[in-house]
């Protein structure tokens, strides 16, 4: 099996080697891969000019799965949008064909304070949110903004085909945006449209407090996928060991599971984590008072030692 590693930019580069260092102890143990590094989002610009370049297209439409860290940062804010980091993550989405994102939301009973819900309301919060992810309203066409009755009046689709309803379904959102804070537990898995999908799974996540903790997976109709941590390129704490890459390990874990069939080296990767945690090792965005602070590397040599 082939798969794509994709750093990017800000803490991208630091999550990715904790996360590459859990695979390479795994291919120790049997497993067969080979790795093979490519560019996506501010370094590929900076390299050749486009987020998404033609070299990494090829590399990631060879791989059976993609690992992404994360990609953006202030330096390209001011870029044209088709040379923004964002162009490349939807792009690569859109070439891959990537239709499914499953994003768990998941709140370990150690990192029950982190969330800003009472703990007895969300202690154990166990939630896989699969959401359509190229479809709705961000393509739907007729599209755009026109003058109506002397103002400027801006409109956008919802669309759906018959195809795409029947690989996924919706419920209504304002009932399950309600439902997520009141009592989160009641629910096991929430299948979405594209924009709901984003708003539920961004409050869902923030259920659990801690975005360093969060992985996900989309996928397309063979279960070849692409996995990164839901959170950004973190510039403001870049290059300094402090992000957390328990999230980018997850993703790891996802990826042998759902594109691999390797359930039993998800699950270590998984127990590995939860030991880690209980053993009170917490880097800064999940720090409380009386555990043991670590960096990075620190934390991904914790998870190491409990594979
Ligand atoms: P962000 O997720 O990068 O950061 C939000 C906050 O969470 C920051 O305070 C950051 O320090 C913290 N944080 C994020 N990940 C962390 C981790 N692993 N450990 C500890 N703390 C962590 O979101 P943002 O600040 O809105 O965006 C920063 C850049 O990332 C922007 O350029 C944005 O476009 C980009 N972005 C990329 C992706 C992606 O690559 N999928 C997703 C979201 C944002």
């Amino acid at each position: 099996m082939k798969i794509a590693v994709l750093a990017g930019d800000g803490i991208g580069p630091e999550i990715v080697a904790q996360a590459v260092q859990v695979l390479e102890a795994l291919r120790s143990d049997g497993l067969k891969f080979e790795l093979e590094p490519g560019l996506l989002g501010g370094c590929a610009v900076d390299a050749t000019g486009e987020p998404f370049p033609e070299v990494t297209h090829k590399l990631v439409a060879a791989a059976d799965a993609v690992l992404l860290g994360a990609v953006g940062g202030p330096q390209y804010d001011t870029l044209p949008r088709a040379q923004r980091p964002e162009r490349g993550l939807l792009d690569i989405r859109k070439a891959l064909n990537l239709f499914a994102n499953l994003r768990p939301a998941v709140l370990y009973p150690e990192l029950a304070n982190a969330s800003t819900l009472k703990p007895e309301v969300v202690a154990g919060l166990d939630i896989l949110i699969v959401r359509e992810l190229t479809g709705d309203i961000y393509f739907g066409e007729p599209r755009g903004i026109e003058q109506r009755d002397g103002q400027r009046v801006g409109f956008n689709t919802m669309i759906y085909s018959e195809a795409e309803i029947r690989r996924i379904t919706h419920m209504l959102v304002d009932n399950a945006a309600m439902q997520l804070v009141r009592n989160p537990r009641q629910f096991d898995v929430m299948v979405t449209g594209n924009m709901f999908g984003d708003i539920l799974s961004d409050e869902a996540s923030m259920l659990t407090g801690s975005i360093g903790m969060l992985p996900s997976a989309s996928l397309d109709d063979k279960n070849k996928g692409l996995y990164e941590p839901i959170h950004g390129s973190a510039p403001d704490i870049a290059g300094k060991d402090v992000a957390n890459p328990l999230a980018t390990i997850l993703s790891v874990a996802m990826m042998l599971r759902y594109t691999f069939n390797q359930e039993s080296a998800a699950a270590r990767i998984e127990k590995a984590v939860k030991k880690v945690l209980a053993q009170g090792y917490r880097t800064g965005d999940i720090y409380e008072s009386g555990m043991k602070k670590v960096g990075t590397a620190g934390m991904g040599n914790a998870v190491l030692a409990n594979l």
